[in-house]
């Protein structure tokens, strides 16, 4: 198969969708590769280590998109991309279709063939493809959170871990999925008090277990979420339904009445977010103020450790990519359920139940 990797568009992401290695995997299994010209230049991906994996280094997207079987990405087409896109061609990318009823009208469309690494489950349960860019953002998020808690980039002036004499700031995490689970670890580390909330007991018993009484876990609702909202100085949102665009759990109205300075990081901003006065932002621009209150939500995150992120999403996504090159969309998503789950758009239909419910596509 000819696999094509066109170099990122979207504002400020410096990913890349294959790394050398990757390449080199596809290529030592007879597949051909093109990638585009600087396409991971930004994070030391040099034209000369892509070559030397066995691709070809080609100038332009327009190419990639006119040649190539399956195009590997990153992030969701941008316009450009979507009307690039043939019929049958593979399209293997996040997309995060739910809250995007534009992307979906392109995608359905092109005629293409889009597998959204965020629905393909694993067999464990999980979505193995969204949990090291997870990962990345829940981590990031604290240290978002504890920079923009300082005077100059608007927060209230606190040190999130206190000092002796002094007490801590209060982080409260809503969501205890990956992203919470790696916020709360840092936030822990740096010696924040921590209040986690979700609708799964087990996981947080097993929060319990692990961290004791260094966190406080509490079940969600809209009562517990109000509480632990006004009393905190930095709060988290990582929710996630499944394909779907994100419930509102934190209404304006608590919004007005949090703490002057306190900072919001919405991180499930990218399925829509989970606080009713968030809006997408860019690690341009990456905050705005609301009743006081500084709101950080970027959609794409880990775009700003682009190199960690790279190695760890090729770690993830790696082998799906190889199975699609050697037996093709029908023979690899029949081989493999979860891989399966992975389609959202296929030949002018939408295939994924959630984002046909939430867009109002035939399902
Ligand atoms: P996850 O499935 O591991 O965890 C989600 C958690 O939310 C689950 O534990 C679930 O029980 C919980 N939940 C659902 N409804 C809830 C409710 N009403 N109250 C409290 N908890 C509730 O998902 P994840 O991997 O942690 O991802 C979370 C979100 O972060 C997703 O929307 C994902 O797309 C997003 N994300 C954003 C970025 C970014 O750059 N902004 C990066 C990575 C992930």
């Amino acid at each position: 198969m000819l696999v094509g990797v066109p170099k990122e568009i979207k504002n400020q992401e410096s990913r890349v969708g294959l790394t050398p290695a990757s390449v080199k995997e596809l290529t030592l299994r007879g597949h051909a590769v093109l990638v585009q010209q600087n396409a991971g230049a930004a994070i030391g991906l040099t034209d000369a280590l892509y070559a030397a994996a066995g691709a070809t280094i080609v100038d332009s997207a327009r190419e990639i998109f006119e040649r190539a079987d399956m195009i590997v990405k990153v992030k969701e087409p941008q316009p450009q991309e979507c009307a690039m896109l043939r019929p049958d061609q593979i399209l293997y990318t996040y997309l995060h279709l739910a809250p995007d009823p534009e992307q979906t009208k392109a995608l359905v469309k092109s005629g293409a063939v889009c597998i959204a690494y965020e629905t393909i489950t694993g067999p464990h349960g999980g979505l193995p493809l969204l949990a090291p860019m997870s990962e990345v953002a829940g981590r990031m998020a604290v240290q978002a959170g504890a920079a923009h808690l300082e005077k100059s980039k608007g927060g209230m002036g606190l040190l999130l871990g206190g000092v002796p004499g002094v007490a801590p700031g209060h982080v409260a995490i809503i969501g205890a999925g990956v992203v919470g689970t790696n916020a709360l670890q840092i936030a822990v580390g740096m010696g924040a008090r921590v209040t986690v909330l979700d609708k799964n007991v087990e996981r947080l018993r097993q929060l319990d277990l692990v961290f004791g009484n260094r966190v406080q876990t509490m079940y969600s609702n809209a009562h517990t979420i109000e509480e632990a909202v006004l009393d905190a100085d930095l709060v988290i949102g990582g929710v996630l339904v499944p394909g779907a665009a994100a419930p509102k759990l934190v209404t304006r109205a608590m919004v007005a009445q949090m703490k002057q300075g306190a900072v919001v990081v919405d991180v499930a901003i990218d399925q829509g977010g989970c606080f009713e006065t968030s809006h997408p932002t860019t690690h341009e621009q990456p905050t705005f103020v609301i009743d006081g209150v500084v709101h950080y939500c970027v959609a794409n995150m880990p775009g700003a450790v682009a190199r960690t992120s790279t190695f760890a999403l090729n770690n993830a996504t790696i082998t799906h990519a190889v199975a699609l090159a050697d037996k093709g969309w029908r023979g690899a998503l029949a081989a493999n359920p979860h891989l399966k789950n992975g389609l959202n758009v296929c030949q002018g239909k939408v295939t994924y139940e959630a984002v046909a419910r939430d867009l109002g596509y035939d399902f």
